[in-house]
């Protein structure tokens, strides 16, 4: 019984301290059937070697109708590239095939698919104004927030 409160107690502070305390090397962000992400902001520690992305696609419909993806650009490139990205097709996840202003990006997916991508921040300015966004037709106006690259020592 002791063990079970402790175990609880441990998740909690987990749960509560962990990712203000340290940094995210690791994150993960879902989208469902609208178009919207569950985060709006994304922080991750100028210490991590390398940055993993999980998307995870919680509605239902299909890729073709409601395709999500994660996009990670510099901000003052993000409305060009999804502007860009739609004529760019769904097996280019919709982005410009080789573009070198995107820095991350995942395939798109339907629901109850998820996706991942890893990179690092090298080259990454941890001053600089990054976005990510969804570069599905019509989402990237909407389906979009800030990366930020944040220094704990
Ligand atoms: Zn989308």
């Amino acid at each position: 019984m002791n063990r079970c409160i402790r175990r609880s107690a441990a998740a909690l502070l987990a749960t509560f301290f962990l990712p203000a305390a340290f940094a995210a090397c690791d994150i993960e962000i879902a989208a469902g059937d609208n178009l919207a992400f569950d985060k709006n902001v994304i922080e991750v520690d100028a210490g991590c070697e390398t940055i993993t992305v999980t998307l995870t696609h919680t509605g239902t419909l299909p890729r073709e109708a409601m395709g999500h993806n994660w996009v990670l650009s510099r901000t003052a490139d993000y409305a060009d590239l999804g502007t860009a990205g739609m004529s760019a097709g769904i097996e280019a996840s919709y982005l410009p095939p080789g573009d070198e202003r995107v820095i991350a990006a995942t395939e798109v997916i339907g629901g109850g698919e998820t996706a991942e991508v890893s990179f690092s921040l090298e080259g990454l300015d941890p001053e600089g104004d990054y976005t990510f966004f969804c570069s599905f037709p019509g989402h990237f106006a909407i389906m979009q927030g800030q990366f930020r690259i944040v220094d704990n020592g």
